[in-house]
């Protein structure tokens, strides 16, 4: 069976759209980009395309890819000052001469829409009520939407960075699920993933999950966004281990339109907290 982002993340965009449209006060979601990145003028798009199907006001600052760290660091601080500007969304990558950290720090704990600040993050690894990042918050949300229980199951999680693998451990584990970290350095991927019941890839490798390792009705959630001669896909060789699988998301339309829709989730996650 599907999992089927591109529907669920829709219902979430209807839900929100009505919530917006019945709030009083003022919603900007400021968005930075510094620099001229190609990947990230497409995501960027994207979500400019979903502020105006939301209804919300969004503020683009397109900046130059010699603008200084400090200016960058003033241009944050005056949004966290405006009452209007309920979320703030820095764009990765940023010029080597900006520390990245440093700039997601400076962001109002109130509107860290992405959960990257030091704060969100500790918060989330408490248990503590927190943004949560996009990406691992949408794949709870899509795994919940089909009732699919977390208790007891067996997850091989194949990604350990901050965006996605650290703290979708957290949630996952929150959920009391017994989770196994792979990364590049797991001498033997194939045997977590062989014993898992469900297998999150999120590696940025075509075909790099196989139908042989996995075992029979197992869960698959591809993360992953990859070219293959020019074709948008995921790590999963999907015509195979979707014959074998009992749920799969697919690339497109799986994990990546409900990240995008956590992003608004979380926009108004900052009135509600309020
Ligand atoms: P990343 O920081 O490069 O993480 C890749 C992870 O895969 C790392 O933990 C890396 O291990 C591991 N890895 C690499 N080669 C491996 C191998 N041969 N065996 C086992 N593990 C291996 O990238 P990211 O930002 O987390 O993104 C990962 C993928 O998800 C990319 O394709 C990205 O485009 C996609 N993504 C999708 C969405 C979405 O909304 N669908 C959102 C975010 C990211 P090490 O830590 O040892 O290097």
């Amino acid at each position: 069976m599907i999992l089927d982002g591109k529907k669920v993340s829709q219902e979430i965009i209807n839900d929100l759209k009505e919530k917006f449209a019945n709030y009083s006060g003022k919603i900007v979601l400021a968005i930075i980009w510094v620099g001229d990145n190609q990947a990230s003028a497409i995501y960027i798009k994207n979500k400019l395309k979903k502020c105006k199907e939301l209804g919300i006001d969004e503020k683009l600052y397109h900046l130059d890819t010699q603008t200084s760290e400090e200016e960058l660091l003033n241009l944050i601080h005056k949004l966290n000052c405006d009452n209007d500007v309920k979320g703030i969304l820095l764009q990765s990558p940023v010029p080597n001469s900006i520390d990245i950290k440093k700039c997601f720090n400076a962001i109002s704990p109130l509107k860290d829409i992405d959960g990257f600040s030091n704060v969100s993050v500790g918060n989330l690894e408490l248990g503590k009520p927190s943004f949560i990042s996009c990406t691992p918050k949408g794949i709870i949300k899509l795994l919940d939407y089909y009732h699919i229980d977390l208790n007891g199951k067996n997850v091989c999680l194949i990604n350990r960075s901050n965006i996605v693998g650290k703290p979708l451990f957290n949630l996952l584990i929150d959920r009391d699920a017994t989770v196994v970290m792979c990364h590049s350095k797991t001498k033997d991927v194939k045997f977590y993933t062989q014993n898992a019941d469900i297998v999150i890839s999120a590696v940025g490798k075509p075909n790099f999950i196989t139908a042989d390792m996995i075992k029979d009705d197992a869960i698959v959630i591809d993360v992953g966004i990859n070219r293959d001669n020019d074709k948008l896909c995921g790590d999963v060789d999907f015509a195979s281990v979707s014959k074998k699988a009992s749920y799969i998301t697919p690339v497109p339309g799986g994990v990546g339109p409900m990240t995008v829709a956590m992003i608004f989730d979380n926009l108004w996650q900052t009135i509600v907290n309020k």
